[in-house]
């Protein structure tokens, strides 16, 4: 069927119970030499754009050289936090979807995360996902989501061979911002309830589906498994 899927990680493969934003802070502080507490949530955000945002709220100087210095020392801070979260959470139905998923040879599985490649890796390494993702587009590449999304799709294109215009591609996170990064490169939007934004508020952005798991019986019709 040529599908390509690419999946959000933050709010709908993992939660990291805090320590994507823990990491932030103490990036911003290595680089900034105070504390930086953001006052505004994370969810479908890059991780470029967090860092620009955070930096002005801040008072501070931005320019790309010092974005790119927080997420540097972002990244230095990640496994640790990562590996000590308390609260790390895989949601229910995850691992066996993305069981099923792979090995098919009528579709490709990427990333369309907000995240650095290398942030990518460690939040899913703790989770034992690493394996599934081949390709994606990534946050450290793209500061605007549609960007990314459209660039993970010409990925996931290539590997299968075929030109994007013969491809399905189906898109699945948990904010607006996917949804409407979806839409912007004319693919459907699976929505899942997972992260911070609630059903009501998901449909408004009129996503093809919305589920509240990847679990649900629509994602197995979606996926064709
Ligand atoms: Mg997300």
């Amino acid at each position: 069927m040529n599908l390509i899927i690419l999946f959000d990680i933050d709010g709908t493969l993992i939660s990291t119970g805090g320590a994507g934003r823990r990491a932030i802070q103490a990036g911003l502080r290595e680089v900034v030499g105070r504390p930086i507490t953001p006052g505004f949530s994370f969810a479908g955000m890059t991780d470029r754009a967090i860092m620009r945002r955070a930096l002005v709220e801040a008072g501070q100087p931005v320019d790309e050289g010092r974005i790119d210095a927080v997420l540097q020392a972002y990244l230095k801070e990640l496994p640790r936090q990562v590996e000590e979260a308390p609260d790390f959470e895989v949601f229910s139905g995850v691992s066996p979807l993305l069981k099923r998923l792979d090995g098919r040879d009528d579709l490709v599985v990427g990333l369309g995360t907000g995240n650095a490649r290398r942030g990518a890796e460690i939040k899913l390494g703790r989770a034992g996902l690493n394996r599934y993702f081949r390709f994606g587009g990534f946050g450290c590449e793209f500061e605007c989501r549609k960007e990314l999304i459209g660039e993970g799709i010409k990925r996931g294109a290539r590997l299968m061979g075929r030109p994007v215009s013969n491809c399905r591609v189906v898109v699945v996170g948990d904010t607006p911002a996917d949804i409407e990064a979806a839409h912007h490169n004319g693919a459907d939007a699976l929505a899942v309830t997972t992260g911070s934004w609630e059903r009501s508020r998901l449909e408004d952005y009129r996503p093809r589906w919305l589920v509240d798991s990847l679990n649900d019986e629509v994602v197995r019709s979606v996926i064709g498994c």
